[in-house]
């Protein structure tokens, strides 16, 4: 039986490797490995440097099935774990590779660098503010590093992101043969980056903008708005990719936003979807010429 799942290389050593082969077959997209294939490799890094602790297990946690099966994420109904006791060290490990790849709000990154080393920052209540999305908290706190309140969430959605990724893998085996019909993240409730079509027929997978967990999902259905009139469906190919009908965008004519697929059937390898969604910027410019908005908002797909 072929496994149906996506083959992930979520190393911070592949998505080193998948970078320099991507600038080698592509070198026009060698300015955007370089701006941002720094932060992908030191997300990476964080994580396999600053692991949950192995005792850690999804049935630990308190699962309410019910809440589930009406819709709603486990993030939402379990909550999330304590993490401002490494988020400092997040911050001193992944703020560096932003300034490379976010150069236009470079000044407001490094008030915000100087905020957390010099300790200015309450990081529990940060996270929190984050998390619960309290506007006034978040804008009183940008206001202490002298950054923009915009760059400075933005910021926040960055440095949670690696502790959100590492608690969806202790999560995952929560969902494990339960239905979810939605285009959201069954683990935190998010869009999804990108599809993966994969094992036999082309199932489609939807990996999540913020947790990077993989969930099933109808392929002939929309996930943004849940249309599968396959009249208002279609998908351009990047004319230019070395993969041509193995990358495509699919776009939905009734909510106008358009999702990355990549079909892995033809894939020996493990991937990385982050580093393969980065490849795909020329498709995200292509469906946003054509008046689309992607699902999700990625660093680099917002330029
Ligand atoms: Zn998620
Ligand atoms: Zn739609």
């Amino acid at each position: 039986m072929t496994n149906e799942r996506i083959r992930h290389d979520k190393s911070s050593r592949g998505i080193k490797k998948a970078l320099e082969t991507m600038a080698g077959n592509r070198p026009e997209l060698e300015i955007l490995v370089d701006a941002f294939g720094p932060l992908l490799i030191a997300k990476a890094a964080f994580k396999e440097d600053h692991p949950l602790p192995e005792t850690l297990k999804a049935d630990d946690f308190p699962f309410d099935l019910n809440r589930f099966a009406q819709g709603e994420s486990l993030f939402t109904t379990i909550g999330l774990m304590d993490f401002h006791g490494d988020f400092n060290v997040a911050a001193e490990c992944l703020l560096p590779p932003m300034k490379t790849a976010f150069k236009g709000i470079e000044q407001d990154l490094e008030r915000i660098e100087q905020g957390f080393s010099a300790a200015a920052l309450d990081t529990r209540e940060c996270i929190q503010a984050f998390v619960d999305d309290q506007q006034a908290v978040l804008k009183k706190q940008a206001g202490q590093t002298g950054a923009s309140f915009e760059v400075f969430k933005f910021v926040m959605g960055q440095l949670t992101r690696p502790f959100m990724e590492m608690q969806a893998e202790v999560f995952a085996p929560l969902t494990q043969g339960l239905q979810w019909l939605h285009g959201y993240c069954p683990v935190c409730g998010s869009p999804a980056a990108i599809a993966g079509l994969s094992g036999e027929g082309g199932k489609r997978w939807l990996q999540c903008s913020v947790c990077d967990h993989e969930w099933r999902f109808n392929r002939h259905t929309c996930p943004g708005c849940n249309d599968n009139d396959h009249t208002r469906h279609e998908y351009f190919f990047d004319q230019n990719s070395p993969v041509k009908a193995g990358e495509r965008v699919d776009v939905c004519h009734n909510c106008n936003t358009y999702l990355l697929t990549i079909d892995l059937r033809q894939r020996i390898d493990p991937v990385n979807m982050q580093v393969a969604s980065l490849g795909m910027v020329p498709l995200d410019i292509l469906a946003r010429g054509k008046g689309f908005t992607p699902l999700a908002l990625t660093p680099w797909n917002s330029l």
